[in-house]
């Protein structure tokens, strides 16, 4: 519910920014320090999702790292006739936006459909695949409902029809083991805020072998694959935050686990009117989605957060409307439960102490709104 900046990750960020000064591209000591810390990141990350330091390319994040595994492979693959693209209905916009814009520039795209626990089916795919897709972005696990899904058997089915497989894994790093060698994936993309690194950083992993057009041209930076002069400190951060996640994961996911069951039990216990979105799917231990009858998402993601409790909705308020969540929406869930959810996500540090706080909580505040919400239907009547 509140997440932290883990103190060695804000150390190296801190410690680099002031000794770190070198161009890891420079031939001098100071820049050969600058890339010693990349190669140290590039090893960390690599351990983190079992593939090799050469694999990895740094990026700006999760949205950079997703637009180059799926801009670059259409790019790439496009010369071949491969025009196709597919992903899941409930990827990030970073992979939902992309395909539109490539779409209007004239690839063919398909989305996937999910069934009511949020999950996408291998025949789905199935389907959805022809003989000139040339890459399917399905994402590891989902960032409103946690849900994961079954990438392994979806990367196969891709691969026996020639085309790649991209994986969003920003939202399982740290919260489940990710192996992109298990997986089977060609591309994987993460994101270093997501596991307590600095916001900004991230990085696209790619298996060797795998072309994908550059999508920053400029200087020979991350071995011809994305150009510009390395954020050092960042990366040197995110590489200090990798290590930590692969350290702790077991030590996190089973502490985070029993938490975030003890939350969502209670909600479904002492709120009348509730229902876990995607419960019954495998998911990330430190996620629950969470509908309340007859409440606005918006006006109690705002009584939280008066009270110190930062929750968030899948819905979007764009231009005075509210947007109802597209991952909802996809799972088939009627419109009133679509802007009714809210997410509660938790971290390393919240404790049994803070779930029974937001426990006590919510059934005040729920009755509130539900009261209000019954008074503005009254007054409308009148
Ligand atoms: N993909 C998923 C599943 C996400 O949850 C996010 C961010 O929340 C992103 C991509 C984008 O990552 P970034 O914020 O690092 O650009």
């Amino acid at each position: 519910m509140r997440i932290y900046f883990a103190p060695a990750v804000a150390d190296a960020l801190d410690r680099t920014t002031r000794d770190l000064f070198g161009n890891a591209s420079s031939v001098h000591a100071f820049g050969q320090q600058a890339k010693a810390a990349l190669d140290d990141a590039r090893s960390a990350v690599a351990a983190l999702i079992g593939g090799e330091p050469s694999e990895v390319v740094f990026t700006s994040g999760g949205t950079e790292a997703d637009n180059l595994a799926i801009r670059g492979a259409a790019e790439a693959l496009e010369p071949m006739g491969r025009r196709h693209l597919v992903a899941s209905a409930i990827e990030h916009e970073a992979v939902l936006n992309t395909l539109k814009a490539l779409a209007r520039r004239g690839w063919r795209t398909t989305l996937l459909p999910v069934d009511a626990s949020g999950i996408v089916s291998p025949d789905a795919l199935r389907d959805a695949l022809a003989d000139d897709t040339a890459i399917v972005s399905v994402m590891h696990a989902n960032n409103e409902i946690g849900t994961v899904q079954p990438i392994a058997e979806l990367a196969a089915l891709a691969h026996a029809r020639g085309a790649l497989f991209h994986t969003d894994a920003v939202q399982s790093i740290g919260k489940i083991p990710v192996d992109a060698g298990a997986l089977g994936v060609d591309l994987l993309a993460l994101s270093a805020h997501k596991f307590y690194g600095p916001k900004g950083t991230g990085a696209l992993w790619i298996r060797r072998g795998v072309r994908l057009v550059p999508q920053l041209t400029g200087g020979k930076h991350e071995r011809n694959r994305r150009a510009g002069t390395e954020n050092v400190p960042g990366l040197a951060a995110l590489g200090v935050a990798a290590d930590a996640a692969h350290r702790t994961l077991d030590e996190s996911a089973a502490r985070i686990g029993p938490l975030r069951d003890r939350l969502e039990e209670g909600i479904l216990a002492r709120v009348p009117g509730t229902a876990v979105n995607g419960a019954r799917s495998p998911r990330v231990a430190n996620t629950t989605n969470v509908s309340f009858d007859r409440v606005e998402a918006e006006s109690l993601l705002i009584a939280l957060d008066l009270e110190g409790v930062a929750v968030s909705t899948g819905s979007a308020c764009s231009s005075g409307t509210l947007e109802p969540s597209h991952v909802l929406r996809a799972m088939g869930l009627p419109s009133h439960r679509t802007q009714n959810s809210i997410r509660f996500s938790l971290g390393s540090g919240n404790t049994e102490a803070e779930v029974d706080r937001v426990l006590d909580l919510l059934p005040r505040l729920v009755e509130k709104l539900r009261g209000l919400t019954q008074g503005t239907r009254a007054g409308a009547r009148a």
